[in-house]
């Protein structure tokens, strides 16, 4: 019998570390680096492969990964412990070696790509000398993958990729890009689609431009709005079967969707932390922010909902190691994705409000990070969808009532409990 919040002391220190490790060495870089996945920036190769040389020697490199690819197996429970502490910064996902897409786009290079393929890509991929991008999403859809219409079509030993891809993250910078495409348009609609490994440099490969978020400044940004122009590749660049890129983008999806979730438990921590520091300065009307009980209300709030997001994300995790099979924690899964947009938004909502004025400004982050739930309540599918699944995985473990009114009916309950106890209280007044 284990039923245990506890760490064993000697992943204990290595969090210890890691904390401060963040702290000290990637949370100031989130205000120098602009953007922690261009490796063609001088500031940046200046200053963070010194810091990955760092982790790699402390054995804290890649956690996500089984040691086959070079990481150490930690599980689930112990990368969340560790994602935690990620989440506060920026930067630090990229210095730990587990930033998204490229740690998604490893596990399907790892499972689908040729030897060829996987010393080419996943080689350099795993050490940070390259990046890479996954491209599913079109202009007219993402959230139903049915409206999509790129397609490859086979030409000797060749696929030709026409069609639009847009927010494709880093397709600009990308070494390669994974390609979601129609190869198979009378098939049912989710064997439609195959998956392929693109080289970024490949002609044909046009980025219309990079969309910024709503933060960012006109003409910045890292979403690319891609046109494929008669781009070729070779056969063996297909990931998985035929028609199997739904099966091949799940490998992704699963652990992609918790491993943000544990790194906004991170994220929401240090907003409340903003929150709490204000509300202990700032005076008005005779007396500090945090004495005033609306203002508790919003801390009593914040806490229990950052708690519950945690405690059931922490479960979850615990469940994927304990069974080894995310079709098991699906529902979970969808929880913990539909958890993750409401918390980082409430919280971070709260904090801009008790900041007043200066909340709602460039000076501090609350903004980027409003906007940012949104993004984590569309990206991996949307919220609602999320709810769906979640609400019909319960659902199968029901059954209807045997007949017009409920099984728990209080006179239905009271007439069994009757038949049940009668003969017990036989000589019995009542
Ligand atoms: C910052 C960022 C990075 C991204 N990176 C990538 C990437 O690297 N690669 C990639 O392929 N995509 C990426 N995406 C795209 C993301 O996956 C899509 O935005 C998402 O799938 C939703 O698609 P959509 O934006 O077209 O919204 P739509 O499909 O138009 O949906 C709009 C809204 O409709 C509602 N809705 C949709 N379906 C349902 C439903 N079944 N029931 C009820 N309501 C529904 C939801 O509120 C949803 O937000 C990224 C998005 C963002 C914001």
């Amino acid at each position: 019998m284990a039923w245990d919040f506890s760490t064993d002391p000697e992943y204990a220190a290595q969090l210890k570390w890691a904390e401060e490790f963040v702290r000290e060495e990637c949370e100031p870089l989130d205000h120098v680096i602009k953007e922690s996945h261009d490796l063609n920036d001088p500031v940046r190769q200046a200053l963070i492969p010194p810091r990955q040389k760092i982790v790699k020697e402390q054995g804290l490199w890649a956690t996500h990964l089984g040691p086959k690819l070079g990481g150490p197996g930690y599980g689930q429970v112990k990368l969340g412990l560790l994602n935690e502490i990620l989440g506060r910064s920026e930067c630090a996902p990229i210095i730990f070696g587990s930033q998204a897409p490229d740690s998604g786009n490893s596990e399907i290079l790892a499972h689908y790509g040729t030897p060829e393929l996987k010393a080419r890509y996943l080689e350099p991929l795993l050490d940070n000398r390259i990046i890479s991008c996954f491209s599913m999403t079109e202009p007219q859809g993402g959230a139903d993958p049915k409206v999509f219409t790129t397609t490859a079509v086979q030409d000797g030993d060749e696929w030709v990729i026409n069609g639009e891809k847009w927010f494709a993250s880093f397709a600009s910078s990308a070494s390669f890009i994974i390609v979601m495409a129609v190869t198979d348009p009378d098939a049912p609609p989710y064997e439609r689609h195959s998956m392929f490994v693109v080289p970024g440099e490949t002609p044909g490969i046009n980025v219309l431009r990079d969309v910024g978020l709503g933060y960012q400044p006109l003409g910045g940004g890292r979403e690319g709005y891609v046109r494929w122009e008669d781009v070729r590749v070779p056969a063996d660049h297909m990931l998985g079967p035929r028609g199997g890129a739904f099966v091949v983008a799940q490998t992704r999806l699963g652990g992609g969707r918790i491993h943000h979730a544990m790194r906004t438990v991170g994220l929401v921590k240090r907003i409340f932390d903003m929150l709490c520091e204000r509300a202990v300065s700032r005076f008005t009307q005779g007396e500090m922010l945090g004495n005033k009980q609306l203002v508790q209300e919003m801390i009593a709030d914040s806490w229990m909902e950052i708690e519950a997001f945690r405690l059931l994300t922490m479960q979850t995790a615990w469940k994927i190691d304990r069974y080894n099979d995310y079709k098991l924690v699906r529902a979970d899964i969808s929880a913990v994705k539909a958890m993750m947009q409401k918390v980082l938004h409430d919280v971070s909502a709260r904090a801009l409000q008790i900041h007043g004025s200066l909340g709602t400004t460039h000076e501090m982050p609350f903004v980027q990070y409003l906007v940012e739930s949104f993004v984590l309540g569309l990206a991996d599918g949307p919220t609602e969808v999320h709810k769906v699944t979640l609400a019909r995985q319960i659902l199968k473990g029901y059954e209807p009532s045997p007949d017009l009114f409920p099984s728990e009916h209080l006179l239905r309950r009271t007439a069994a409990a009757e038949a049940k106890v009668t003969p017990e209280l036989e000589g019995i007044k009542r």
